[in-house]
């Protein structure tokens, strides 16, 4: 659960906007297909070293 910014409410942790007082809680993620790129590349960077090691 998370709490409203404003109002203190508890709302929904992916609730964009407070039922009760209607304030926007956080920016829309807009970035998240550039994070799991991101996550991607990490992943790859710790398997071509091991692969490494293995081979
Ligand atoms: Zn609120």
């Amino acid at each position: 659960m998370a709490y409203c910014r404003k109002c203190g409410e508890v709302i929904d942790d992916e609730a964009v906007i407070c039922p009760r007082c209607g304030v926007q809680q956080a920016e829309l993620r807009t970035s998240a297909s550039e994070d799991d790129g991101s996550v991607l590349w990490l992943l790859v960077g710790f398997l071509i070293p091991f692969d490494g090691i293995v081979l």
